[in-house]
């Protein structure tokens, strides 16, 4: 199984900051994890010019090739800068720009088609959770943001409890194996066994600490890393965290 760390900067990054790329490009130049930095749109042509042994990807897209969507980029212009991956359906953007599941799987099918490495992100509300609803509201973020004829060969799916995320709290390893045991076996329904190669990852307030944790909880293939992804001094040690955890 592929091992993923990807880091999410969002709205953060100016060009000094790609000291921070380049410093993860150097550190881990024979890794064999999969490393993904998603800087802000703004980052990406300069930081394609020095990420050698990493990959970068973007935090959005639009599920339309091209046309008058002011402000939005494609799927096809990342691709033609050499972007391999894509993070969609984040909850801050579910939130804050009102995606629902039908405009993530638009997105998520367009990614998919233009053969983007693709992160879908799921995860309940602590309302929801307090509700005891997480499984339900997992399951329908599957079925609803997944077609069922998409090829799923470069799928990634993080799970990402919302009040985890940027929030220090994290759930217990009990309930994080629980989770993705469960998305696994919604994928192997939805997809057929061959999806038990769809690699999980899981987000909200991965540090170098509690990684090790983490990383070894089965079907935990990697992880979806938002503030401490911003720089090399605290994204290194999450990535030494699964090179050292056993497969
Ligand atoms: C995220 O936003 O995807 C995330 C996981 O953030 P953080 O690591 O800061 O909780």
């Amino acid at each position: 199984m592929r091992k993923i760390i990807a880091g999410n900067w969002k709205m953060n990054g100016k060009l000094e900051n790609l000291l921070e790329i380049k410093k993860i490009s150097n550190e881990f130049a024979l890794s064999e994890i999969e490393i993904v930095i998603c800087p802000p749109f703004t980052l990406l042509s300069a930081a394609s010019e020095i990420a050698k042994n990493i990959y970068l990807g973007a935090q959005n897209l639009h599920p339309e090739s091209e046309g008058a969507f002011t402000g939005e980029i494609s799927a096809d212009m990342l691709v033609d800068l050499g972007i391999t991956h894509s993070i969609i359906g984040h909850s801050e953007r579910r939130t804050e720009h009102n995606e629902t599941n039908e405009l993530v799987a638009r997105k998520v099918n367009i990614s998919l088609n233009k053969k983007l490495q693709t992160i879908i992100c799921i995860g309940e509300t602590e309302l929801q959770r307090k509700e005891n609803r997480t499984l339900e509201i997992i399951e329908q973020q599957l079925l609803d943001s997944l077609a069922s004829n998409i090829t799923f060969e470069k799928l990634i799916v993080a799970y990402e409890p919302i009040w985890a995320i940027g929030t220090g709290l994290i759930p217990e390893a009990s309930e994080i194996s629980k989770i993705h045991n469960f998305i696994r076996v919604k994928l192997v329904e939805l997809f057929g066994s061959n999806a038990s190669n769809i690699p999980l990852l899981y987000g909200g307030s991965v540090n170098g600490s509690n990684a090790p944790e983490i990383f070894r909880v089965a079907n935990v293939n990697g992880a979806l890393v938002g503030g401490a992804s911003l720089s090399f001094e605290k994204f290194a040690p999450i990535i030494r965290a699964i090179e050292n955890t056993d497969p």
